[in-house]
C-alpha cells in the first residue's frame, strides 16, 4: 500500500465560488487547484503576480474558471476590494480559505518587534479582514464557508514560534467565536479551521534535510504530508457532507498531536 494519497476526494462545487488567500505556491496552490477542479470559481490572492498567473493558467487549461488578485492579505482596504471584485463578477462568495501565512522563526530573546508584528499581521488580521467581508456577503446569500488554516503549532508549543504559534493559536479561538456568530437556523454559514502538521512546501523546505528526518521521527506516520492532503481536507469542510459542521478543528498531521 502507498504511503501518501493515490486518489483525491471527489466533491461537486460546481456552480460555487471560491476565495482562496496565498495561491501562488505550497498549499494554497494545491487548494485553489482542488477546488476548481471540483468545479468552483476560484480567485487566487499572493503577492506574486508571475506565480498567481501560473495558477490561474493552470485551472484555465484544465477546464475551470480562475482570476487574481495581487494584494497583501495584512492590508484591509485589499481585502474589502478583493471580496468586492468576486462579488461584483461572479454575483456570490461560497467559500473562503484563509491560507496565506509566514514565518519569521526565532527564540523568544532575539525576537525583533518586526518579527512579531509581520506574523501576527499576516496570519492573523488577515482572517479577521476577509473572514469580516466575507461574512457580509454570505449573510447576504444565508450561506457560505469559511476554512481558516491554522497549524499544530497553535495547538502545542513549537521553540522558536512564539509570534507563529500565537498567530495559529488565535485563528483557532476566532474561528470558534465567528462559527457562533454566524450561525442560525435560517443561515447556512459554517466556519471551521485547518490544523496542518508538518507538510512538504516551501516553508518546510526551509527546515534542511538534517532537520527533516528529526521531524519525521517524530510524526507516527513517519513522513511529511502532501499539501493534496490538506486540499481534501478543504475539500470536505466545503462540500455538502460538512454542513453539519461548524466551529471545529480539523487536524491533518500524520499523528503528531494524537
Ligand atoms: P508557503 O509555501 O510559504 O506559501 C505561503 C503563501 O502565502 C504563498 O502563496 C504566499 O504568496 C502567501 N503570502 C504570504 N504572505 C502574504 C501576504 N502578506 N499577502 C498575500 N499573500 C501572502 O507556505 P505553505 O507551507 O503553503 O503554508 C500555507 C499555510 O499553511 C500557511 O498559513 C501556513 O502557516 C500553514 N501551515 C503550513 C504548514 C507546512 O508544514 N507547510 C504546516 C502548518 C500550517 P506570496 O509570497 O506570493 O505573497
Amino acid at each position: 500500500m502507498s504511503d501518501s494519497p493515490t486518489r483525491r476526494l471527489h466533491v461537486d462545487l460546481t456552480g460555487q465560488t471560491a476565495i482562496v488567500t496565498g495561491a501562488s505556491r505550497g498549499i494554497g496552490k494545491a487548494i485553489a487547484l482542488a477546488l476548481a477542479s471540483s468545479g468552483a470559481k476560484v480567485a487566487c490572492v499572493a503577492r506574486s503576480e508571475g506565480k498567481l498567473k501560473e495558477v490561474a493558467d493552470a485551472i484555465t487549461a484544465a477546464g475551470g474558471t480562475a482570476a487574481t488578485y495581487v494584494a497583501d492579505v495584512a492590508d484591509s482596504a485589499a481585502a474589502n476590494s478583493v471580496v468586492e471584485g468576486v462579488v461584483e463578477k461572479w454575483g456570490q462568495l461560497d467559500i473562503l480559505v484563509n491560507n496565506a501565512g509566514i514565518t519569521r522563526d526565532t527564540l523568544i530573546p532575539r525576537m525583533t518587534d518586526e518579527d512579531w508584528d509581520e506574523v501576527i499581521s499576516t496570519n492573523l488580521r488577515s482572517v479577521f479582514l476577509f473572514t469580516r467581508a466575507a461574512a457580509s456577503a454570505m449573510m447576504r446569500t444565508k450561506s457560505g464557508r469559511i476554512i481558516n488554516i491554522s497549524s499544530v503549532s497553535g495547538l502545542m508549543g513549537n521553540p522558536g514560534q512564539c509570534n507563529y504559534s500565537a498567530s495559529k493559536a488565535g485563528i483557532i479561538g476566532f474561528t470558534q467565536t465567528v462559527a457562533r456568530e454566524l450561525a442560525s437556523k435560517r443561515r447556512a454559514i459554517t466556519v471551521n479551521a485547518i490544523c496542518p502538521g508538518f507538510i512538504a512546501s516551501d516553508m518546510t523546505e526551509a527546515l534542511g534535510p538534517a532537520l527533516e528526518e528529526v521531524v519525521k521521527a517524530r510524526i507516527p506516520l513517519q513522513r511529511l504530508g502532501e499539501a493534496d492532503e490538506i486540499a481534501d481536507a478543504v475539500l470536505y469542510l466545503a462540500s455538502g457532507s460538512a454542513a453539519y459542521i461548524t466551529g471545529q478543528v480539523l487536524t491533518v498531521d500524520g499523528g503528531l498531536t494524537g
